[in-house]
């Protein structure tokens, strides 16, 4: 597993190998995306969807069969309903404006949660703010879950919209959304999923959870950066106006007037991020051609192993203790700031994220301002684990001396 990503194979700070644990931030590619990204510039960069040539159509099947890819990785009904954007923070732009501004009116509430990534936040609040709607927010309980009996109860009529991350990228936390969805369906609130975090660490069925929108981004799923999915119900996508406006959208454009194709072109104005898409391509079928019942395994391991040994270290508290987790460990270090354990980590060649991580009210609710995270993906091992808390150990020391 480790050789097909050439970039763990480096080393940093003079020699020390690198244990990459920053994987919620982005992951690391595998040599076969690579490759595709190569293969693609090489042998078949064109424009898609316009043009009658050779590389023009063969740029098109490659783009339209990475959809055909994500429609059934995510299980859609169709692969009409799913729109390639730029990430996850695109995708639920797109949504908030575009459906936001149809649907929204003064007195309106969007419900987010308390654990919810800033572009799980922030364009509600864009659009609450040009509507006259509300953004509440439901509560996490102590140990980083999610509070369903307060979301139930928060669930009124005036509430339009349920925007809910499936896996918390601070916590680790995974929430029941398939539960919520059901839910905010008997009272007619149209639900949107952040899966972000989720596409990586879980097996998803948009069908199952019984989402209207699905979201997520390439680059947290072995794919390269500026590639993102938004998945929506057809009915709804083709009910909602256009977000951008452009070429490869339209229908029939005249000075006073334009017509547009159904989704997802309608969501697609421009050129799109072809090689994005083939990238995405390829790393899904690598990814879908792992044995999950084994990764899943690995990855509860790891997450017990970093878990048990982050807790005999002295001054240490783990934020985000939730009964379902992914391989994602928060932690503070009383009376020290995470960047500081963070530089330390680096120094010994591991690689953690620290800060925020764009959850601030999250942070707040646990009177922090910053945490230290460390996150697995496919590639970790136990001895990435060993070296990270061993790393750790004496980063701690250090500080404490
Ligand atoms: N939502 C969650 C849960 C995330 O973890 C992230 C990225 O960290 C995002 C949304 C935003 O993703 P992107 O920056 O790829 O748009």
């Amino acid at each position: 597993m480790r050789d097909q990503f050439p970039i763990l194979q480096r080393t940093v700070h003079g020699g020390k190998p690198l244990v990459y644990l920053d994987n919620a931030a982005t992951t690391q590619k595998p040599q076969v995306v690579l490759d595709a990204l190569m293969d693609y510039y090489t042998n078949h960069n064109s424009n898609v969807h316009r043009g009658a040539h050779t590389l023009a159509a063969e740029a098109t099947a490659l783009y339209e069969e990475a959809r055909d890819r994500v429609a059934s990785f995510l299980g859609a009904r169709s692969s009409d309903e799913i729109v390639f954007t730029r990430g996850t923070t695109e995708s639920i732009n797109l949504v908030a404006a575009s459906w936001g501004q149809q649907n929204l009116q003064p007195g309106d509430v969007i419900l987010v949660t308390e654990m919810e990534h800033h572009s799980n936040i922030v364009p509600w609040q864009l659009i609450a703010k040009q509507t006259g709607a509300a953004v509440r927010a439901v509560p996490v309980l102590d140990n980083g879950e999610l509070d369903v009996e307060s979301c139930l109860e928060m669930m009124s009529t005036r509430v339009r919209l349920l925007a809910v991350t499936h896996v918390s990228n601070t916590l680790g936390t995974v929430n029941p959304v398939g539960q919520l969805c059901a839910e905010a369906r008997k009272r007619g609130i149209v639900t949107l999923v952040d899966g972000a975090q989720a596409v990586v660490h879980l097996p998803v069925s948009v069908q199952d959870i019984d989402c209207d929108f699905y979201v997520f981004s390439g680059h947290k799923l072995y794919a390269p950066t500026g590639i993102g999915v938004l998945y929506g119900r057809r009915e709804l996508l083709n009910a909602m106006p256009p977000y951008h406006g452009g070429g490869s959208m339209i229908k029939d454009v005249s000075i006073s007037h334009s017509t547009f194709l159904d989704a997802p072109q309608r969501f697609e104005a421009g050129t799109p991020n072809i090689a994005g898409a083939v990238g995405l391509n390829a790393a899904i079928k690598w990814f879908s051609s792992l044995d999950h019942e084994q990764l899943a395994h690995q990855e509860h391991a790891l997450l017990q192993q970093a878990t048990t040994g982050l807790l005999a270290i002295p001054g240490i508290q783990i934020i985000g203790t939730a009964a379902n987790k992914v391989g994602i460990v928060s932690f503070i270090v009383d009376g020290v700031h995470a960047h500081d354990v963070g530089v330390l980590l680096d120094e010994q060649g591991v690689a953690i994220r620290t800060g925020h991580h764009c959850t601030m009210p999250l942070l707040e609710r646990f009177n922090c301002t910053s945490t230290a995270r460390m996150s697995v993906a496919a590639y970790n091992n136990a001895a990435d684990v060993e070296r990270f808390l061993t790393a750790t150990t004496k980063a701690t020391s250090i500080l404490f001396s």
